[in-house]
């Protein structure tokens, strides 16, 4: 927690911050070894980050002084992370990573290889989900909650949704064995396209590619999706 994310309904005027949930108290004990008098950086939730003096701590709460909470959160990445739909743990390692890195945009794909059962999984239960966010906000000090949506099914997705994402964004499909290498440095608006454990299946690639995409590899290691993503990401932009 590199940053304390503070949601609306713990800021009481503009300038006091109480903090109530056990996990953030625990991580200011037994992490930051919180004392009165103590600077840590906070940030408003879909607003500015700044410093604030912790005033109170005790079991129930810790209560906090906030100075001008105006320095802007990091740049978002201009990227549409489609990501088929790990499983539950995966997801959830994967959804802080990307969050950490400036992802804004996610959307979480069904296709062949995607276990029917993941989309029972309570990991994506809208609080859980957020709960993900936040760690990967609070790791990298940004304040923007990113936007996630659900594709249950690929064939929607690639007929109804695909075109109109694409109308803004280059397209690239990340599937091991394609033409090209995955692109460095670009800060083009992207729509990535990460596959499932087990990849996308011939039909499915020939289907992205036939809405547009460009198919990349990122040479002959095939990654874990968790690793994937991120080393996409990075070389990305
Ligand atoms: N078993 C699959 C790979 C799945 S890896 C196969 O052999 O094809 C899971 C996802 O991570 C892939 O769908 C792809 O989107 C991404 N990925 C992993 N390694 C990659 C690589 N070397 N190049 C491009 N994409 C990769």
């Amino acid at each position: 927690m590199n940053l304390i994310l503070l949601a609306p309904e713990d800021i009481e005027d503009r300038r006091q911050a109480r903090v109530r949930d056990p996990r953030r108290l625990r991580h200011l004990r037994e992490v930051h070894r919180a004392t009165i008098g103590d600077r840590l950086t906070l940030g408003i939730q879909g607003g500015g980050i700044g410093r604030g003096e912790l005033v109170a701590l005790d079991d129930e709460e810790a209560c906090f002084t906030l100075d001008a909470m105006d320095q802007p959160p990091p740049p978002p990445l201009p990227v549409h992370l489609v990501l088929a739909l790990p499983r539950p743990r995966m997801l959830a390692r994967s959804l802080e990573h990307v969050t950490a890195l400036g992802v804004k945009q996610i959307t979480l794909l069904h296709s062949r290889r995607v276990e029917k059962s993941y989309w029972q999984s309570p990991e994506l239960g809208e609080q859980k989900i957020r709960d993900h966010l936040v760690l990967g906000l609070e790791q990298s000090r940004d304040t923007v909650m990113p936007e996630v949506s659900l594709a249950r099914g690929f064939r929607p997705f690639v007929e109804e949704r695909l075109p109109g994402l694409l109308a803004e964004r280059q397209g690239l499909l990340a599937h091991p064995g394609m033409p090209s290498p995955c692109p460095r440095g670009i800060d083009r608006p992207t729509l990535l396209i990460v596959g499932p454990e087990g990849g996308f299946i011939p039909h499915e690639v020939e289907r992205l590619l036939d809405a547009g995409c460009q198919g990349i590899h990122l040479g002959p290691r095939i990654l874990r999706v968790e690793t994937a993503v991120v080393a996409l990401l990075a070389r990305l932009f």
